[in-house]
């Protein structure tokens, strides 16, 4: 694989720049944001004429915003390529008995856009390609000796999200790139790890030159567990993700993912203290949920414990059920649950547990003495009967194991129907989400901090998941048969031109990093029509297209003030202005769009090469 250096020009001058005049192209800019916009992104994109909404989550993509995506496209490739990957297209529209092979089609649900062609067969538009890639791989790599291997493609996908929001940050319709590695092995030269790792290199490489400001973190790798897994974050105030990060070592990982660092028993141990009153039965029906409780018996939601049942599976399984319970304000993290059992876990089918004694919706800690093969892990969070910080007795609210009711006051060493300190079917553990202020996994002392992310990459090693699934395994050098072992490498193509504007805009448009410009420079001409504007304007075109520059002519008949407005909007990285005054002296006006105030006279001989410079080329 070779290893490229970091430092990449944002212009490609083994080809001409385009040239392109404003008045030949389509850029409808407008003045008024669309009413549904709250994200700067989504206002400005519209504004700037770059897309249009169609219907919930779907838009064009007009000229400019189509050279932005391109050029995303085109870093992507090189990348891909430098990394040892082939391009391929695959289908948007598959046959859904692909995803039955896998169990796809049930946990994809209302997610997959899915209907019956005209013979009533099946189908669905992809809203990703693992089965599919497995399907064209088992039929084709039949030896070890074409492994490994690396495949990718940039394709339009469908997801039929619930609330698509935000313009391109989240569609139904959307341009991703995925790949997806194929191995015998998961270390040396030819295995998932090296390929995985320079995967990582080359998701690095890209959003630096797209010049985006990001972090890679670890990630939850998903339900096959032990594996590994991170997301690229643009590091942005109005993104979706929670991004947790230690202050003092960088580590940094997402809510579900992140570690928490040792939370000490409180004093008095594990589950210590007195009742805070004698235990109260409460009538709460249909009250499943915490907040519905909260809100009918006027508690807050710290003073609530939170149970949820999980069945486990595997012939490893310590027990048959899994109970996990956590303060009422976190949330139970089913990947550390499933870590610290150490075997797979779902969570349980509500009939099946039914039956097996737990009131679901109402389920208390005492149901650990209850029901037949159970294992109860406590969170530190909850597993105390001391208010530390009042110096007084907890005041807990649980469910009663019965439907329809609570109890207050519930007392770990009184009510719980066993010792919980020496009880084999019970343990403290750490299973819920981190949150901001908890203590740091990496630095002692040190706490976390949260921060807003958008996700603009996700990388997988997904194992033998689909292979054994689909029964995709070749004979190894050993002429044993063996599963093939993946990996699989997503990047949002459309979110990454959205996050770009988010992170990187002002309160008059937006302000394009040099590479991923639709554009590179704006000349804008003064008086429409006047033969010495349009003569250097052309002049100043060609000499920037031979140095691989992008240029866009606004030759409009607009007023001047029109045509700054909409220079600012749009964002291209550096404007020329011709105008006679500045030509009578044998110069242009140059301003780079971060610039403040109204730019420099620039002699015309020096035009080019400021412009460059302005480049960063
Ligand atoms: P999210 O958590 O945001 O819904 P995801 O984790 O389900 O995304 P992946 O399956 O990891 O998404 O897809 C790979 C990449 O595709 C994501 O990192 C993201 O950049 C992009 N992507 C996913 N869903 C959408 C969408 N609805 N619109 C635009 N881009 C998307
Ligand atoms: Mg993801």
């Amino acid at each position: 694989m070779s290893q490229q250096s970091t430092q990449h020009s944002p212009i490609t001058n083994t080809r001409r720049g385009d040239v392109q005049g404003w008045s030949q192209t389509l850029i409808p800019t407008a003045r008024e944001a669309p009413s549904d916009a709250e994200l700067p992104s989504h206002k400005l994109l519209v504004r700037g004429g770059f897309i249009r909404r169609v219907t919930a989550g779907v838009y064009d993509y007009l000229p400019l915003g189509w050279r932005v995506l391109r050029k995303i496209s085109q870093i992507v490739r090189e990348e891909m390529n430098a990394a040892g990957g082939s391009e391929l297209l695959l289908p948007a529209l598959c046959p859904t008995e692909l995803l039955k092979e896998t169990g796809r089609a049930e946990m994809y649900g209302d997610l997959l856009f899915r209907f019956e062609d005209r013979h009533g067969r099946d189908s669905y538009l992809g809203p990703t390609h693992e089965e599919v890639i497995v399907e064209m791989a088992r039929g084709s790599i039949t030896s070890y000796k074409q492994l490994p291997l690396n495949l990718y493609q940039i394709q339009t996908k469908y997801r039929d999200e619930f609330r698509p929001r935000a313009g391109l940050l989240r569609g139904r319709e959307f341009i991703m790139k995925d790949a997806y590695s194929f191995h015998l092995s998961m270390d040396g030269a030819a295995g998932l790890d090296a390929g995985y790792d320079a995967m990582y290199q080359a998701y690095t490489r890209i959003f630096t030159r797209c010049g985006l400001d990001f972090s890679a973190v670890e990630a939850e790798a998903g339900p096959i567990g032990g594996s590994a897994s991170h997301e690229f974050m643009v590091n942005c105030e109005s993104g979706e993700d929670t991004i947790l990060v230690c202050p003092e070592t960088g580590y940094a990982a997402n809510v579900e993912k992140c570690e928490i660092g040792e939370r000490p028993a409180p004093a008095g141990g594990w589950f210590a203290g007195e009742p805070s009153g004698d235990l109260d039965r409460v009538h709460t029906p249909d009250c499943p949920g915490i907040a519905d409780v909260c809100k009918l018996l006027k508690v807050k939601t710290p003073h609530m414990l939170k149970t949820v049942v999980f069945q486990t599976s595997g012939e490893n399984a310590p027990a048959k059920w899994v109970v996990a319970v956590v303060r009422g304000d976190q949330d139970v993290n089913e990947g550390k649950v499933r870590d610290e059992v150490g075997c797979a876990i779902a969570l349980a089918d509500a009939e099946q547990a039914k039956a097996a004694g737990f009131a679901i919706g109402y389920v208390s800690p005492a149901v650990v003495s209850k029901v037949e093969s159970v294992l109860m892990l406590v969170d530190p969070d909850a597993a105390t009967g001391m208010d530390v910080a009042k110096g007084k007795p907890r005041f807990w609210v649980t469910g009663s194991d019965e439907m329809d009711h609570h109890v207050k006051h519930f007392n770990w060493l009184r009510d719980l129907g066993t010792d919980p300190l020496s009880s084999d079917k019970i343990r403290v553990a750490s299973v819920r989400n981190a949150a901001e202020g908890d203590p740091s996994p990496r630095a002692p002392g040190a706490t976390l901090q949260a921060r807003r992310g958008i996700e603009v990459g996700h990388i997988f090693k997904l194992g033998c998941k689909y292979s054994d699934a689909m029964g995709f395994a070749i004979m190894d050098a050993e002429q044993q048969r063996q599963s093939v072992i993946m990996g699989c490498y997503g990047i949002g193509v459309s979110r990454t031109l959205a996050a770009c504007v988010e992170m990187s805009h002002d309160e008059d448009g937006i302000i394009w990093p040099a590479a991923l410009a639709p554009y590179h420079v704006l000349i804008t001409v003064m008086k429409a029509g006047d033969q010495r504007q349009a003569e250097v304007a052309r002049q100043l075109a060609d000499e920037l297209s031979e140095r691989g520059v992008d240029v866009l002519i606004d030759d409009r008949d607009e007023r001047p003030g029109v045509k700054f407005k909409d220079a600012d909007l749009i964002g291209l990285p550096v404007r020329v202005t011709l105008g006679d005054k500045a030509l009578d002296q044998d110069s242009v006006e140059l301003k780079g769009r971060r610039d403040p105030g109204k730019g420099s006279l620039v002699p015309r001989g020096e035009a080019i090469s400021r412009c460059l410079e302005l480049l960063g080329v």
